[in-house]
């Protein structure tokens, strides 16, 4: 719908950043656009799944979209953390990266077992980030049942490796 076409707009192609080849995908109009932020959050909302307890963004541009998802779900918010910034007891998540590694952190008793958690975030390309949330809220004894993002970058495995690992994503803009 326009809703989308307006979120498709908004996402700007930044050709050789952070490194040459790579284009980067800017959400930051979106953001600034208060009928493109609200579309974009709207129809994440939409496609939700049902009886979500908690919502999941990872840091740092998935908190910009998974708060107001929360919010407009009556879901609680938690954040997945680079490592060394919560401040209690964590468990963490090493995942590999194309060059290295990263580490992902959440507090031991952010979510309740059993809880319906809805993982968003603003850009799924490998995949990798999703996949270490995932892993960890599975430790935590959660149930993922969903995953959220504005924009999929179709020419990488994400969703591939999302829905070999049993998670249903939903993406606004491919
Ligand atoms: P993945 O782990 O390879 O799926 O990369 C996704 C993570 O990297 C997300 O947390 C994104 O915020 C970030 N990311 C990767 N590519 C882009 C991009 O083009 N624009 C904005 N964020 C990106």
């Amino acid at each position: 719908g326009s809703r989308l076409a307006l979120v498709e707009q908004l996402v700007v192609d930044v050709a050789d950043w952070p490194r040459p080849g790579i284009t980067f995908k800017d959400i930051t109009p979106l953001l600034a656009s208060p009928g493109g932020f609200s579309a974009a959050v709207t129809e994440m909302v939409a496609a939700a799944p049902r009886d979500v307890d908690v919502v999941v963004g990872t840091e740092a541009r998935g908190f910009l979209f998974a708060a107001p998802v929360a919010l407009a779900l009556g879901a609680g918010f938690v954040p997945v953390r680079k490592p060394g910034k919560l401040p209690r007891a964590t468990l963490d998540q090493a995942y590999d990266l194309e060059y290295g590694q990263e580490t992902l952190s959440v507090h031991a008793d952010a979510v309740a077992a059993g809880a319906r958690v809805l993982l968003v975030d603003d850009v799924l390309a490998t995949g990798g980030t999703v996949l270490a949330a995932a892993d960890l809220l599975g430790r935590l004894g959660a149930q993922v049942v969903g995953v959220s993002v504005v924009l999929e970058l179709g020419s990488l495995p994400g969703r591939q490796r999302l829905e070999d690992a049993g998670l249903q994503v939903s993406a606004l803009v491919r």
